[in-house]
């Protein structure tokens, strides 16, 4: 009957439509694979373009931003100091007692940024951080206070590229995330901040700038002397290590007593024609705030990955009618799937996939989604996730290269090499964070990956640039003496 007729082709078109959807699933997982041996070239590439960086300025993608840090903690420090943390969505103070590694006593706050600010002038930005800090300060208590007519001193966690003059100075080279603050780009960020104290009337030194890759190296190496480098894979991602001073022929200064450099690699902004791009990224870059930058990090980080899965599912929905015959309208708002919502949906463990369910429907207004479809969708977070979590651990085989310590050297086959870790995408998303373990053992082989550990250093920045505020304290003559 006409009415059968009718049925059969709806069946067939969307068993079409279906096939469709299934295609771009498809072809996106093939563009996206990393293959052992692409996961070397990667490692190659950033350990050439690693190189090329310490060679000369702009030499390469890779800024290879000297720290100026060039000791390490070693656990005697001692005294109070207060770290300020801006880099992520939130920013965080902090007030920390040293007194040896076993006694340490953090006190802190965190503050979530106005988002109008990221994108606003610099003096409201630094204006607000200066007051958040001066009503934290108002809380000192009797057992945090520092010793009568001494000044208060900070270490800046600054979590983007800066160029730096000294441990305790630099210009900001250019925001990445979600920032964009033009009048603030080329403008030393300790000026601005002691400015802005200066106007809310908060006396205080900063001793200290480091980016948070370097705060939690630092951080990390407090508590064990085995740490080489420090990670981050969160709202941004990037990679700093320690390197030898006279394997960095633009290094200009005096060899440092310790032979060695701490050294803000910026990772972030790598790119290697080994990069697994797609259609996806690349549109994804194109209408991001700071296009052709920053790719390795776009393929990598938390302010992303929900973005790239969005992508994909709205051109199945536009090609495939996925969701049916209208597109749905949230679906085409940029970075509205965020990270946390992915990893939610990526760890669903229920048979029926409720948690996806609920996520399509709190998230994206689409509801009556089939079991069928649902697979589909952690499908699609499983290539997203895997891929950046294999490229990040390429990354890190890129900086044992640099720094040998990726095979097992004869007389050596005890020496540790631990990668002090933080950021909330390697902490809570648990599958990313499997697989990068997982590749990093892959590509270390069985013995060498013993010696290597990813150790997740909560919040070391913090404390790392307290540690470096105090030993680079206007009064540590004072104090060790
Ligand atoms: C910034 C780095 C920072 C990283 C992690 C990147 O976007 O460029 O300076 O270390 O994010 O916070
Ligand atoms: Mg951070």
């Amino acid at each position: 009957s006409a009415a059968a007729v009718v049925v059969v082709r709806h069946r067939m078109r969307n068993s079409g439509k279906w096939t469709k959807a299934l295609d771009i699933l498809k072809e996106f997982d093939d563009k996206c694979q990393t293959p052992i041996s692409k996961l070397r070239q990667v490692a190659d590439a950033m350990t050439v373009e690693m190189h090329a960086g310490l060679a000369s300025d702009g030499g390469s993608k890779l800024k290879m931003l000297i720290s100026y840090v060039d000791n390490l903690p070693t656990g005697d420090e001692t005294g109070i100091f207060y770290a300020l943390d801006l880099g992520g969505t939130n920013f965080r103070v902090l007030r920390v007692k040293l007194g040896g590694v076993e006694n340490v006593k953090k006190e802190f706050q965190e503050v979530s940024i106005p988002p109008n600010l990221m994108i606003g002038n610099c003096e409201d930005l630094f204006d607000f951080i200066a007051g958040e800090l001066a009503k934290f300060v108002a809380t000192e208590g009797e057992d945090m206070q520092i010793p009568a007519g001494t000044q208060r001193e900070l270490g800046f966690t600054f979590s983007f590229p800066v160029k730096q003059s000294s441990i305790a100075g630099g210009t900001l080279v250019r925001w990445t995330k979600g920032f964009n603050i033009e009048d603030a780009v080329g403008q030393d960020v300790v000026e601005e901040l002691t400015k802005a104290m200066e106007r809310v009337g908060l006396d205080m030194r900063v001793s200290a700038l480091v980016n948070d890759t370097v705060g939690t190296l630092a951080g990390g190496r407090y508590s064990d002397p085995d740490v080489i480098a420090a990670v981050i894979l969160g709202t941004g991602t990037n990679a700093a290590y320690v390197e030898r001073a006279n394997a960095i022929p633009k290094w200009q200064g005096l060899l440092p007593k310790s032979g060695e450099m701490v050294i803000n690699m910026e990772w972030g902004n790598f790119r290697s024609s080994h990069l697994p791009l797609t259609e996806y990224d690349e549109s994804l870059d194109n209408d991001s705030l700071n296009p052709g930058e920053q790719i390795y990090e776009k393929m990598i980080s938390g302010m992303y990955l929900g973005e790239i899965v969005r992508r994909v599912l709205l051109k199945m929905a536009v090609e495939a009618e996925f969701f049916g015959d209208t597109v749905p309208s949230k679906l085409e708002k940029p970075f509205i799937l965020r990270t946390p919502d992915m990893s939610a949906m990526h760890h669903d463990s229920t048979p029926d996939l409720k948690v996806v369910a609920t996520k399509l429907k709190d998230i994206l207004e689409i509801s009556n989604t089939s079991l069928k479809m649902r697979k589909v969708i952690v499908e699609l977070c499983e290539i997203v996730a895997t891929r950046g979590a294999r490229l990040s651990a390429a990354g890190i085989l890129g900086i044992l290269k640099k720094t040998g310590r990726d095979t097992i050297k004869e007389g050596e086959e005890n020496q540790k090499s631990v990668i002090a870790m933080d950021g909330g995408l390697f902490e809570h998303y648990t599958k990313f964070r499997n697989s990068m373990q997982n590749t990093m053992d892959e590509l270390l082989g069985e013995e060498a990956s013993k010696n290597v550990i990813i150790k997740l250093s909560n919040d070391g920045s913090g404390l790392g640039a307290a540690l470096l505020a105090a030993s680079h304290s206007q009064y540590r003559e004072y104090i060790e003496s």
